[in-house]
């Protein structure tokens, strides 16, 4: 598979203002020096607590956010990469057009005041691509692709339920044809019984367009299910990049093991001898993180280089790249194949 998106040392720092005159006085270090590589076809988790940073990757990714270091480099079908901080106002446009998300609420992140037809083919319009019969056409075709009907283009999002809504969400990221969809919490504010209809989708639709997916989510089950690869983040920083079924077999930073360790069984009937890893302490302040490792105040392994040293994401074998300075003295528990559940 060939490299479609490139991220190097990816940073987000926002300033912090106080008093009267403003004066920065800090900076959130919302995502701190990133570096993964996505592959045409693949679909790559992001995951980690809420508030590591993971949203707002997926925003510098789809330009919604201007990152503040570092450089992503972008390449279609095997052409020269494209460096997105060289590219200001309409040179992005085929960019935004190829790097689309779906959003977390079907609720909130569709207009109730405008129809389907509207909410799905304001894409078209925007990008110049389709208008009058053609666009309505278009809408069809991708109520289809989606699975609702082409006559639901004239109702608003108040008559379909949520994961009718999601699909709507998932027609307009469709709508511009893209190569790369970041989904963030697609399938997370759904009901458990809508979820496995949607992943299924996805995935059906990943087959069908030879779409890519960056894939955020809290829940270590769906992401097992889906994605090919994970990235596991904690505060702005990737602690483990690994391919799914190694990760969730054999995790090597004691925060995926942590993170593992609360991964509902299958089959509630069965006694789950796993034992609940509970870490201490709240995540990290991102304006203030610890020295040394971030994870460090939280770690059950720590030992007093942690606090001094911060570890480097470096390779560990098995397509493994961890940031932990014990990660190949370390025997951590993982889950067995299949354990975990949609
Ligand atoms: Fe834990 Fe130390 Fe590894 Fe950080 S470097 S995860 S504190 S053992």
């Amino acid at each position: 598979r060939s490299t479609l998106l490139d991220v190097e040392d990816l940073r987000l720092h926002f300033p912090i203002r106080t008093g009267f005159l403003r004066r920065t006085t800090g900076h959130v270090r919302a995502v701190d020096g990133l570096t993964f590589a996505i592959s045409e076809g693949e679909t790559l988790g992001l995951v980690g607590e809420s508030g590591c940073g993971k949203t707002s990757t997926g925003r510098c990714i789809v330009r919604s956010h201007d990152p503040t270091g570092g450089r992503i480099l972008y390449r279609e079908n095997g052409s020269p990469a494209v460096d997105l901080a060289q590219l200001a106002g309409p040179e992005l446009k085929p960019y935004r057009r190829a790097v689309r998300m779906i959003f977390q609420d079907p609720h909130s992140s569709l207009n109730p005041r405008m129809t389907l037809r509207d909410i799905i083919g304001e894409p078209l319009r925007a990008h110049g691509v389709a208008s009058g019969s053609e666009l309505e056409d278009r809408v069809g075709e991708l109520l289809r692709d989606v699975g609702l009907r082409p006559e639901y283009m004239s109702r608003y999002p108040h008559a379909f339920s949520g994961g009718e809504r999601q699909r709507v969400g998932i027609a307009r990221a469709l709508s511009l044809d893209p190569r790369l969809v970041v989904a963030d919490e697609a399938v997370s504010a759904l009901d458990v019984s809508v979820r496995a209809q949607i992943l299924n989708l996805l995935q059906d639709l990943q087959a069908e367009h030879q779409l890519t997916y960056l894939f955020i989510s809290h829940d270590l089950s769906v992401v097992e299910y889906l994605c090919d690869r994970v990235a596991v983040m904690y505060v702005g920083k990737i602690v483990e990049l690994a391919d799914t079924a190694t990760l969730y077999a054999r995790p090597r930073h004691p925060y995926t093991e942590a993170l593992l360790s609360a991964v509902p069984k299958p089959d509630p009937r069965t006694r789950d001898r796993r034992e609940r890893i509970v870490l201490s302490g709240d995540v990290a302040d991102p304006s203030d993180p610890p020295s040394g490792c971030y994870f460090h105040p939280r770690c059950r392994y720590a030992k007093p280089v942690c606090a001094e040293e911060q570890p480097q994401l470096r390779d560990v074998g098995d397509g493994t790249t961890v940031a932990c300075h014990f990660a190949e003295e370390l025997t951590l528990r993982g889950v067995a194949d299949g354990a975990s559940t949609v």
